[in-house]
């Protein structure tokens, strides 16, 4: 990269003395550093005292009368009508058509130089081989093809020489297949080619070997060949369009601010919705018209920067994919006569993003050989962020796929080139449907963005610029818009995500913060992505802007009253389809996932035969994006809905497969409602989940939702999925894998500044004087083996047995206060929703629960007696880990007698890590994923939950032992003791409260108390002796949550 931009600012430098007259009194600028050039061209003498005018000034003039100069500057402010921020071919082209096509002043400012972007890295084709007619994408690529010709024609007819200028050859170009297969695809190509109006051939393996003797051709070999495709020098090219636009300069029209990031927006009024321009360290640059951002790969991130603290929240999904490329310079081994280019080369282009964490490495050919006979070949594609490290690996795959199609090469060795051989690597700004985004930002006045071209900005340039003027000029498009989709769905896609409404939670995407776990090699079906249920392969969608468009939203109601939102899985991988849409609390971040769903035994799925309209928000007086209409389908006779469609039309969505797809009855269960979603004026959106759950049942979550109305006639019902494969648990991580799970996601528990009775490990408790105790027997306790075994087995828990504290009263009171450092948890692994999740309940042992304590009346913290304690406590919480991703879905608290389930987008981590922070209430132990107070009871007075930091923690991570799990675990003995870990407390509740209440409350209040008391759940009031965790329901059976 470094060779890069040193061409570019040799290029600069040439310019510049270029147009410095010997008798130029004016001075320039040039301040230098290895990498850095600024050159600052300014207004004549005129301007000395004010260098610029600043934005109340007015503009700066056409034609000034002064002689032009370059100056230095030490103006902050400067102003122009339009501002360009990014120089790369889109942001040059951009410049280059204001200064062509009106009498407009630009300014384009660059954190660095114009080629040090993907421009710089650009392969430099112009082709429209790879381009498909009719696509979003078509009449732009045509357009820009058409403006290309016509410069290089115009620079013939002004007697220069478009090869010196652009480095423009006229090659045609070559798409080359080399199965029958995609020879057969080539041959519909050309049809399309030439159906929209491009001359365009197939050649067969001969006539394709005498076009270009270096390929490799056999029988299945053939190409699709257009003619008019040219190529040009992405280095040459930017240089020619620069120094066209610094022409401007001296007219006052045009200046370069390069090194110089833009750091943020101006507005008028400091923050109202009208951009005047932006920010540097060094100067606010106004651009009275327009401020376009055109900062590639960048765009996206760029704009979140410049807007996070305003109210507006603008998501551009655009983000770096890298390449390489490599040139081999002054090569002689043979000749290339076009451009070159493999017939996959579109599928590799187009192919989508995966999960933000997926790297997706692909390579494919493409050759071209420069005007200076150099042979570029390409190229990779990969998403690794903004890492632009050359690797030497890629390159040599890159040699190595070339070498597939010219076997020259094979003989060639890449280390004889190493010292004339140049390796280009670029950031291509990718956007997932391929469509750029060009247009101006709603909600934001004058301020446009022009960027998303992944591989095609160099081809695309002339005819965004032309676009770009027309709509900020209020001109007509020359490319159809009308008839072509891609431009207004991107307005509206922006809209959608301009966010007018205070910056919502679900406008930002949520990223766990470290590194997830591993997907071990030899899993085999564990973190695969799909599931096949038996007929039915289901994968499942991670929601994020790439994977999902949001459909409607209301800014009301439900959690926070922030509203909802509900969200259409698009860019589905091949073959699969959808089954319902998503919807999410607003005060969310975007998070949660949905399956979608390839039909393998060719009836699994259906298309619906009508939708009928359940309900539409057109009467709810709420702030809303439009109106939604919820459509159920209606399937054929044995296939079932497992999901609703959501349109802002009151028109029927099409019968099609795409739209929504019905189920075979066979492969699916009966649903219920889950968590809800959004709830108001008697309406509830809720989450669906099987009915049956647990080890055993064959359920499965779809990620899909429907609603409840008060009041009103019951709705169709939704099914969701069932896993017909018999073996629950041959989805699940093995036991390798669900160490690295653990290592990931295990969490971190506080207890409280004040908590004296802290956990310790079975072993531990037995080890240090706990005692079995037998009904009838009790004078005669017997101390229990160090691991258990000599505890009764299976039975129930039938008060025979249960389990008590050294007699010893020292030995009582230091197994009472247990002991972090010698504590333990203990996991049960099992299969949940027809084993596509895992389930890793972590179990904590503590041997005593203090006392419980009350917020009642004036009284912030009531001790309640002895009420509460108990011995042998056992609490825990579940990590619910999706076996298609291994990504963790939710979190289970156990919180007495019920719990809570909490979103992974909602905890809270170690720093810079996933493990989940758990708060452990003070003596009840009840866990919580936030510090504070929870009360349990009625409105202001319950029972305390206190949860806070301190330095008593437990790392779960640390010291575990797996207790079940489906591989065959060897369960230590205690696990089926079934009886109590501690007797049935011998106090009464009422006696108890008398005898403390009396002494502190008046009479009146002792009654309320006690009703407030007997309403405290069973297990905090801790009379009875609690059970051990396989004793439990929940060992098999799923968490018990609200
Ligand atoms: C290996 C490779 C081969 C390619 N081959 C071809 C090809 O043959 N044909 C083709 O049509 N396309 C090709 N492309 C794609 C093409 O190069 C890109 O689509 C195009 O260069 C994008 O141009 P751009 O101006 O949007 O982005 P860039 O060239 O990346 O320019 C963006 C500019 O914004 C600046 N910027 C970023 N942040 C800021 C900030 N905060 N303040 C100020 N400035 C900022 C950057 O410094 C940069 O100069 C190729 C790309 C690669 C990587």
């Amino acid at each position: 990269m470094i060779r890069l931009q040193k061409r570019c600012f040799d290029a600069v430098l040439v310019f510049w003395k270029l147009n410095k007259k010997p008798n130029d009194t004016s001075k320039a600028l040039i301040t230098t550093t290895s990498t850095m050039v600024s050159i600052y061209y300014v207004q004549s003498a005129t301007f000395l005292n004010s260098p610029f005018p600043s934005p109340a000034s007015g503009s700066l003039r056409r034609g000034a009368s002064s002689p032009q100069s370059l100056r230095v500057t030490a103006s902050r402010s400067s102003s122009y009508d339009v501002v360009v921020v990014g120089g790369g071919i889109i942001g040059l082209t951009i410049a280059r058509q204001f200064l062509t096509g009106s009498d407009l002043s630009v300014a384009v400012v660059d954190k660095a130089v114009p080629c040090s972007g993907a421009t710089g890295a650009g392969q430099g084709y112009i082709w429209m081989t790879h381009k498909k007619p009719g696509s979003d994408i078509w009449d732009l690529a045509m357009r820009s093809h058409h403006l290309w010709h016509e410069l290089a024609d115009s620079l013939t007819d002004q007697g220069l020489d478009p090869q010196d200028m652009l480095g423009w050859k006229k090659t045609g170009s070559l798409l080359v297949g080399k199965t029958s297969q995609e020879c057969v695809a080539l041959k519909q190509k050309v049809n399309e080619l030439s159906e929209g109006g491009l001359r365009a051939e197939y050649l067969s393996s001969a006539d394709l070997f005498l076009k270009e003797p270096a390929i490799l051709v056999d029988d299945e070999t053939g190409a699709a060949f257009l003619p008019d495709d040219s190529q040009l020098d992405a280095h040459r090219a930017v240089a020619y369009i620069e120094k066209g636009n610094r022409e401007f300069a001296t007219e006052g029209r045009y200046a370069e601010f390069y090194h110089e990031p833009v750091t943020g927006l101006l507005r008028s009024d400091g923050g109202s919705k009208e951009v005047t321009g932006v920010q540097t360290l060094k100067h606010n640059l106004y651009g009275k018209k327009a401020t376009i951002v055109a900062a590639g790969c960048w765009s996206g991130s760029l704009m979140h920067d410049l807007l996070k603290d305003s109210n507006i929240s603008v998501d551009v999904p655009v983000k770096p994919r890298k390449g390489h490329l490599l040139v081999v310079e002054n090569f002689d081994s043979f000749n290339l006569n076009h451009g070159i280019m493999e017939a996959g080369y579109a599928d590799h282009q187009s192919a989508s993003a995966p999960g933000v964490e997926e790297r997706m490495l692909s390579i494919s050919m493409t050759a071209t050989m420069d005007t200076t006979g150099n042979l570029v070949l390409g190229s990779s594609r990969e998403f690794v962020g903004f890492d632009t490290e050359a690797d030497e690996t890629i390159i040599r795959c890159i040699w190595e796929r070339a070498a597939e199609f010219f076997p020259t090469l094979r003989d060639i060795s890449l280390e004889d080139f190493i010292r004339n051989r140049k390796v280009r690597v670029g950031l291509r700004p990718y956007i997932p449907d391929g469509k750029p985004m060009i247009g101006s930002v709603p909600g934001l006045q004058n301020l446009y963005l022009a960027a998303g071209h992944e591989g095609g900005g160099l081809s695309m340039a002339l005819g965004t610029a032309e676009m770009v003027s027309d709509i900020v000029l209020g001109k007509p498009s020359k490319v159809d818009v009308s008839a072509n989709t891609y431009f207004k769905p991107l307005l509206f896609l922006l809209y959608l995500f301009v966010n007018q409404t205070n910056g919502l939670p679900v406008e930002t995407i949520f990223k766990f913060q470290g590194p997830l776990p591993p997907i071990l090699p030899h899993e085999v079906h564990f973190g695969k992505g799909t599931i096949d249920l038996g007929g039915l392969e289901v994968k499942q969608v991670s929601i994020s802007n790439t994977t999902a468009k949001r459909v409607w939203r209301t800014y009301e109601g439900g959690r926070d009253s922030m509203g909802f939102s509900i969200f259409e899985p698009i860019n589905l991988p091949a073959n699969f389809f959808k089954i319902g849409f998503y919807a999410q609390p607003n005060n969310q971040k975007l998070f949660g996932w949905i399956l979608v769903a390839r039909d393998v035994s060719g009836r699994s799925l259906r298309p619906p035969v009508d939708y009928i309209e359940v309900w539409n928000t057109a009467s709810l007086d709420i702030k809303q994006d439009g109106h939604a209409y919820f459509w159920q389908p209606v399937c054929l006779n044995g296939y079932k809905p497992v999901g609703v469609i959501v349109t802002t039309s009151s028109q029927k969505p099409p019968m099609k497969k795409k739209s929504i797809s019905c189920v075979r009855s066979e492969l699916t269960e009966q649903s219920e409602a889950d968590t809800l979603v959004w709830g108001f004026k008697g309406v509830s959106v809720v989450n669906l989940r099987p009915v049956q759950r647990g080890t055993q049942a064959t359920g499965v979550y779809t990620g899909t939702f429907s609603f409840q109305q008060l009041n009103s006639s019951p709705l169709p019902y939704l099914f969701c999925l069932k896993n017909t494969k018999l073996n629950m648990s041959s989805n699940m991580p093995s036991k390798a894998q669900t160490r690295a799970l653990f290592k990931t996601y295990s969490p971190l528990i506080y207890f409280h500044p004040k908590e004296i009775f802290l956990p310790s490990s079975v072993h531990w408790f037995f080890a240090n004087g706990a005692l079995l105790y037998k009904k009838g027997n009790e004078s005669n306790p017997i101390p229990i083996q160090p691991n258990g075994t000599n505890l009764p087995q299976g039975g129930s828990n039938d008060d025979l047995f249960w389990l008590d504290f050294p007699l010893d009263k020292t030995a009582k009171e230091k197994v009472q206060r247990g002991d972090l450092r010698n504590t333990k948890v203990y996991l049960n692994i099992k299969p949940m929703f027809g084993g596509t999740f895992t389930d890793i309940a972590v179990w904590i042992f503590c041997p005593f629960n203090g006392n419980a304590h009350l917020k009642f009346l004036f009284i912030k913290s009531l001790s309640l007696g002895q009420i509460g304690e108990h011995v042998g406590d056992w609490e825990h919480v579940t990590l619910r880990i999706s076996n298609f991703n291994g990504k963790l879905w939710r979190v289970y608290f156990s919180q007495h007698s019920g719990g809570t389930l909490v979103d992974a987008c909602d905890l809270e981590y170690v720093e810079g890590g996933n493990k989940p922070v758990i708060y452990s209430s003070l003596h009840g132990h009840a866990m919580f994923s936030k510090p504070g107070l929870v009360l349990q009871g009625k409105r202001k007075y319950g029972i305390r939950n206190d949860m806070a930091r301190s330095d008593k923690w437990l790392d779960c991570g640390k010291g575990y032992e797996v207790i079940g799990g489906p591989w065959g675990v060897v369960e230590p003995a205690w696990t089926s003791y079934f009886r109590k870990w501690g007797p049935r407390m011998g106090y009464k509740i009422d006696k108890s409260i008398k005898s403390f209440a009396k002494k502190i409350l008046p009479m009146f209040v002792r009654k309320r108390l006690r009703n407030i008391i007997r309403k405290i759940p069973y297990e905090i009031i801790g009379e009875d002796g609690p059970t051990g965790p396989k004793a439990k329901l929940t060992w098999t059976g799923d968490d018990k949550y609200s």
